[in-house]
């Protein structure tokens, strides 16, 4: 096993590259899964081209807007002073993505364009309807991460298109995000189910403006519960709905079942993460209104 790995100066420089090499040649960020599959030899690229240095990291905010650039790593999404309130999901996932070493050098567009359905960043994207930024050679382009996401693996993603960046609108003030991971044990563990759950409230107090639910590792990729996102919306939180949301989204599921867990264990912590999750953003809710 040998490769060239190609350290370009610009993102229209690491294009040509990815143009010239086609399928032999692999975008590398943190590289803590694409090595993996090279030592794996699930893939064999001859040519590994390098996106540090390139601008894309960062994250910038706005008044109503937030872009984290594709080569922000996990440990800087967890130290982010923006990453508090409203979205501190996004710091819970990244905070338990591998160990320390790794969330120094894995990134934020690896974990989105590696399309595991076990990623734990995405859950915390999807509810805050992200979008993505594409660049390739012919034109930049954006779409939202719930479409961009197709497989296990898969992306809408052409080979030579590099993601720039993730964005997302800025949630108002009566809004709560919350992010669970279920796994073996508390680090260095991919998740056996994680969920992401996003809650806005209404202005006169009663029930909710805005519901989102997103489910990793439960199905062939991650996926928004959109059955228990709309019987929260129609029903707010009556004692008995965060449970019913749970039973849904665990009917959604299509989980396998492998070392980590059974497929049925699987569902019973997706009903039980779903149900706590939107309990954790009604609490967040409450703590921040008093
Ligand atoms: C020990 C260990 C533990 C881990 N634990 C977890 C965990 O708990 N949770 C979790 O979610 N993940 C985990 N991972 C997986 C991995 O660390 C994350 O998915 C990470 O975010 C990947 O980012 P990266 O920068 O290392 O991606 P890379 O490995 O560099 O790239 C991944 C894939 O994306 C492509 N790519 C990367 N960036 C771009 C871009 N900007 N544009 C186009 N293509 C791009 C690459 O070509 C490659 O195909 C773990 C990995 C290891 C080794």
């Amino acid at each position: 096993m040998g490769f060239d790995f190609h350290q370009p100066d610009s993102v229209a420089g690491a294009i040509a590259l990815a143009q010239r090499y086609g399928e032999a040649a692999r975008f590398i960020a943190g590289g803590t899964d694409l090595i993996i599959q090279i030592n794996r030899k699930r893939l064999a690229p001859q040519h590994l081209v390098s996106l540090s240095g390139l601008g894309l990291d960062g994250i910038r905010e706005t008044p109503h807007e937030i872009t984290i650039g594709a080569m922000t790593t996990h440990n800087e999404v967890v130290f982010h002073p923006g990453f508090r309130k409203q979205l501190v999901a996004l710091a819970e996932a990244s905070a338990v993505v591998g160990g320390r070493q790794i969330r120094h050098v894995a990134t934020v567009g690896g974990n989105i364009v590696n399309a595991s359905p076990a990623a734990d960043v995405v859950p915390a994207l999807l509810v805050l309807d992200a979008i993505v930024d594409l660049q390739g050679s012919e034109q930049a382009r954006s779409l939202p991460l719930d479409r961009f996401l197709l497989d296990r693996g898969r992306t809408e993603r052409q080979h030579d298109e590099i993601l720039t960046a993730v964005r997302f609108a800025r949630p108002p003030a009566a809004s709560a995000t919350a992010f669970l991971k279920a796994g073996r044990r508390k680090a260095m563990e991919i998740s056996v189910v994680c969920v992401a759950a996003h809650l806005g409230g209404r202005e006169d107090g009663e029930g909710f403006s805005k519901v989102r639910i997103a489910v990793g590792a439960a199905a062939p990729r991650t996926f928004r519960a959109s059955a228990a996102e709309a019987l929260i919306a129609e029903r707010g939180d009556d004692g008995a709905s965060f449970a019913e949301a749970g039973r849904l989204a665990a009917e959604a599921a299509l989980p396998i079942g492998d070392v980590r867990a059974s497929a049925r264990y699987r569902r019973l912590l997706v009903a039980a993460l779903v149900e706590r999750a939107l309990a954790t953003c009604r609490d967040r809710m409450r703590g921040a209104a008093v």
